[in-house]
């Protein structure tokens, strides 16, 4: 029997699993936290379950794949809930927009705060279209393992002006700074400077607009618990709570892996869900090509950490939506600060996560739990003794929020807790704290990213943020629906189509 190793339990390990299960290669899942789901964890306080991470579930059709892949649904395994609005935004001078997938909705208030932007918005919208459908349906799960590769899509590229920003791209169509604003800030949700990051990213508006945004009953974690159980069923084994401290080799092929708690196995394949730098530096650092690799990783550019606050509130607060973003007074100037580094910006721009606002059952009757994000330059480039920071900063943001828009947040307060980038790093393993991985510019895409297949070692593959396409739920499941076709293809040949 073709067996294979997945090592990591995130969204793009889960569905890469998932895929190898169900084409027949028996695989295991190695993951070195108590729980499966990466910065998808879920922390449990006080009765308050908190998503540690992702929360805008987009297309659920690359999700739905994964189980009709053995004629299984996912509604059998988990509900998803729509959200609307999509987000809430909300700026310091008090003015609102509702980011609605209503059309109607979202005319009226393009053309209340700014009429001549209404006709500029259907074009921007337009422009979002066409590249979602060339370049996310046709090329967000294709492997660029070679250059010609990447020449077949430079006409796409070249015609969707891939080397502009988003920013400049929304900027081409609308015109007032806080609709720009309202239509550019997506990015930053896969890790991306809306200033930097390739234009090509404002497909995720037409995305969002398909499908819609949604939200599991029970959270994320369900969604990962619905995955978990999906391979289960198929026969996929899970070792949880055990890190792998090596992929062994023997000459240029992969040959298996040994764990913290001794264990080992060996694999036909191996693939590598966890952060490319670990792998290459930590796991593969005894071989040649994991050294080069690892000295040529740290070169690129990362995106930033997050700062993160979990806390849970007394009360219901049925005006706050389930996903807001409160921008600060800066926007190009406070990204420009996080990107480059140097020190910790007194102002912020947030976004606030209510999951109570869907499902109530997220915390104890009468109560409501929250989390709070603010992007924070990554560990290489801001040097600051996060245990010492974190109170003082924590606070800071809290007092925003209750200036802003949750009134009585401190009185209220039951539970809370931090997630700091130094907790990505030592925690997940991710290079410099990194939130997203690799920074999603241009020249760290497609063929410039870590590519899904290794170029040395034949039999050791990457899934995941750090791969192609990149981070994002939807991203990292399109990389393991790449790297699913590339295994499937080199472990069983034509037994089996992908
Ligand atoms: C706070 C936050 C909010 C986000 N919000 C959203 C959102 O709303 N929507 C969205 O689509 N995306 C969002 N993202 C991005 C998205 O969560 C990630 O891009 C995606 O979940 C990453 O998945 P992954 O497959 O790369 O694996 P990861 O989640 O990075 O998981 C990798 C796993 O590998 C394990 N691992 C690493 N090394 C080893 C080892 N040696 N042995 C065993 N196991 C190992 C780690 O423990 C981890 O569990 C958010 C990210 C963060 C941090």
């Amino acid at each position: 029997m073709t067996t294979a190793a997945v090592i990591g339990s995130g969204f793009g390990g889960l569905a890469l699993a998932i895929r190898l299960q169900s084409a027949g290669i028996q695989t295991t899942m190695i993951e070195a936290r108590d729980k499966a789901g990466g910065r998808a964890y879920v922390f449990e306080d006080a009765g308050f379950k908190f998503d540690a991470g992702p929360t805008v579930i987009t297309d659920p059709t690359c999700l739905e794949e994964l189980w009709e892949l053995s004629g299984r649904k996912l509604s059998d395994y988990v509900e998803l809930l729509p959200v609307a609005p999509f987000y809430r935004l909300m700026w310091e001078d008090g003015y609102v927009f509702d980011y609605s997938n209503d059309d109607k909705i979202l005319n009226e208030q393009i053309a209340a705060k700014s009429p001549r932007d209404v006709e500029g918005y259907k074009r921007f919208y337009k422009f979002s279209e066409n590249v979602f459908r060339e370049g996310y349906t046709q090329l967000g799960h294709e492997a660029f393992l070679d250059f010609r590769t990447m020449l077949k899509a430079a006409p796409q590229m070249i015609k969707y002006e891939a080397f502009r920003s988003v920013y400049s791209m929304v900027a081409r169509y609308i015109h007032d700074d806080q609709l720009r604003q309202a239509f550019s800030f997506h990015s930053l949700l896969v890790g991306g400077n809306p200033f930097k990051t390739s234009s090509i990213y404002a497909l995720i508006h037409a995305l969002e607009k398909k499908w819609g945004v949604w939200f599991p009953r029970g959270g994320t974690g369900a969604l990962v618990q619905g995955m978990v159980r999906l391979f289960e069923d198929l026969g996929g084994e899970v070792r949880i709570g055990d890190k792998v401290e090596q992929i062994t080799t023997a000459g240029n092929r992969v040959t298996g892996v040994r764990t913290a708690d001794g264990w080992s196995g060996s694999f036909d394949a191996v693939v590598s869900n966890g952060d490319v730098v670990h792998t290459y530096k930590d796991l593969l650092g005894h071989h040649p090509r994991g050294q080069a690799m690892a000295k040529s990783m740290t070169r690129r550019s990362w995106s930033p950490s997050l700062f993160v606050v979990y806390f849970g509130l007394k009360g219901e607060r049925p005006d706050v939506k389930h996903h807001t973003i409160l921008f600060g007074n800066r926007y190009k100037e406070l990204l420009a600060d996080i990107y480059k580094g140097g020190e910790l910006a007194e102002d912020f721009s947030l976004y606030l996560h209510h999951p109570t606002a869907t499902d109530p059952a997220m915390a104890p009757a009468g109560h409501s739990g929250f989390y709070v994000l603010s992007p924070v330059p990554h560990l290489g480039k801001l040097d600051v003794d996060w245990e010492k920071v974190a109170p003082a900063y924590a606070d800071s943001i809290l007092e925003a929020l209750e200036r802003r828009i949750l009134p009585g947040l401190k009185r209220d307060l039951v539970t809370m807790r931090t997630f700091t980038p130094k907790d990505f790093s030592s925690e997940l393993q991710a290079h410099l704290g990194s939130a997203f991985s690799l920074e999603p510019v241009l020249w760290q895409s497609a063929y410039f990213r870590t590519h899904n297949r290794d170029d040395s070692l034949g039999n050791l593959y990457f899934v995941g943020a750090g791969t192609h396409p990149g981070a994002g739920i939807p991203g990292v499941v399109g990389s393991a629906k790449a790297t699913g076709k590339l295994m499937i293809a080199d472990l069983l040949g034509a037994r089996v189509a992908a």
